[in-house]
């Protein structure tokens, strides 16, 4: 009924009086719209927390992948056959088939297959591999940086611990190995003497070398060292080389057990990380789920209300006989004769006269919005 008598009214208002109507509907949804200043700093927000998504999200999978390959190293390396080094060894490999162990696990004693390397610092110094290294130490946050080094090694073997076995085992391409950890046999600094003219160049590059650090490694006859590879029986020779993809081969003068939980320690320092970084993606993720939750539940509730109040806008115009015409954009929209005179805040509305805040029951709340009213601050128009 109501809305053929308002387009009927409307059709034969005159421009300017549509054109006043149209203005009193945008203020109040301009002032609707202006109630939400968030919008840009969230929008600014919301690309900090992709970002933050996305490079945990990466980071978590880089670091769960290498802890998967640390664990399935070191489950490989917990299942590897343990093989002593006796006299049957060469019989066990030649019926085992392809005459060979994929992965082996052995430990003995360093043996000298002809050459030995000498020590260049230390007397009677003998040993198979040999490290020499030259670093130079800065004076800027104590950095060193590798500046020579040479490995020098000669064919070896590891023998039994008891000396009447004489079953060897051939190391092969010992350099490729994960974990060889050398002994160092010898050190020594020497301090660069400051000319004042390098002293003054290497002020202004901002690189002081503090002095040259040498450093001579060895793997010595006779040290225990524990091998986890191929074995395989090549002719009359047993030797130990580096296994088939997938496989890690270990030499080091640790036990087993001690390199098995090393293995094991570096694979959990991954996966904490993992499971830190993974639980910061969900996190941010749900942050992000939640708050576009409460966007669209605030929007679908100020709809809600904006709908409610022209509703009602449109009841009081019936209860007192009022031509929508004939409301002015400035009438409070309670008494709809007066003008507006107060500003609600927090809200922000304009849409009151002071009589009628006066009427609003307690606690007073917004005719617009429905925001309880914290303050009020009266309007003088000039
Ligand atoms: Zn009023
Ligand atoms: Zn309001």
């Amino acid at each position: 009924m109501l809305p053929t008598q308002s387009k009927g009214q409307s059709g034969s208002k005159s421009g300017h009086e549509r054109s006043r109507e149209e203005r009193m509907e945008c203020s109040v949804s301009v002032v609707l719209n202006e109630s939400d200043p968030r919008m840009e700093s969230s929008g600014k927000s919301s690309v900090a927390e992709m970002v933050v998504l996305a490079t945990s999200s990466a980071l978590t999978a880089v670091f769960y992948s290498i802890y998967r390959s640390r664990a399935k190293a070191a489950t490989r390396l917990k299942e590897a056959k343990k093989v002593s080094i006796d006299q049957d060894l060469k019989a066990i490999l030649s019926e085992t088939p392809g005459r060979c162990i994929p992965y082996a696990v052995i430990e003995g004693l360093v043996r000298s297959v002809k050459d030995t390397l000498n020590s260049q610092f230390v007397d009677d110094c003998k040993g198979v591999i040999e490290r020499l290294t030259l670093k130079e130490e800065k004076m800027v946050n104590s950095t060193e940086k590798v500046i020579h080094q040479r490995t020098n090694t000669v064919p070896f073997a590891l023998g039994s611990y008891d000396e009447n076995i004489s079953t060897t085992v051939r190391v092969m391409r010992p350099l490729d190995a994960a974990e060889l950890d050398l002994e160092t046999t010898y050190e020594n600094f020497h301090p660069t003497n400051q000319s004042l003219f390098n002293f003054v160049s290497q002020f202004i590059s901002g690189e002081q070398p503090k002095g040259i650090h040498e450093l001579e490694e060895m793997l010595r006859l006779g040290d225990s060292v524990t091998g986890v590879g191929e074995l395989v029986l090549d002719n009359d020779l047993i030797k130990l080389q580096p296994p088939k993809q997938g496989f890690c081969y270990f030499l080091t003068r640790q036990n087993y057990e001690f390199l098995l939980r090393k293995q094991v320690n570096a694979g959990k320092v991954w996966r904490i990380l993992s499971y830190v970084f993974g639980l910061a993606a969900c996190t941010t993720l749900l942050y992000m789920l939640w708050k576009w939750y409460v966007r669209c539940r605030e929007s679908k509730k100020r709809r809600r209300v904006m709908e409610e109040f022209k509703e009602q806008q449109k009841r009081l115009m019936r209860e007192l006989q009022i031509e929508e015409s004939s409301v002015l954009p400035t009438s409070c929209v309670v008494c709809l004769s007066r003008e507006r005179s107060l500003v609600f805040l927090e809200c922000g509305h304009v849409c009151a006269c002071g009589p009628c805040h006066k009427a609003l029951p307690e606690p007073k709340k917004c005719p617009i919005c429905r925001v309880t009213i914290d303050r009020v601050v009266p309007l003088y128009n000039s």
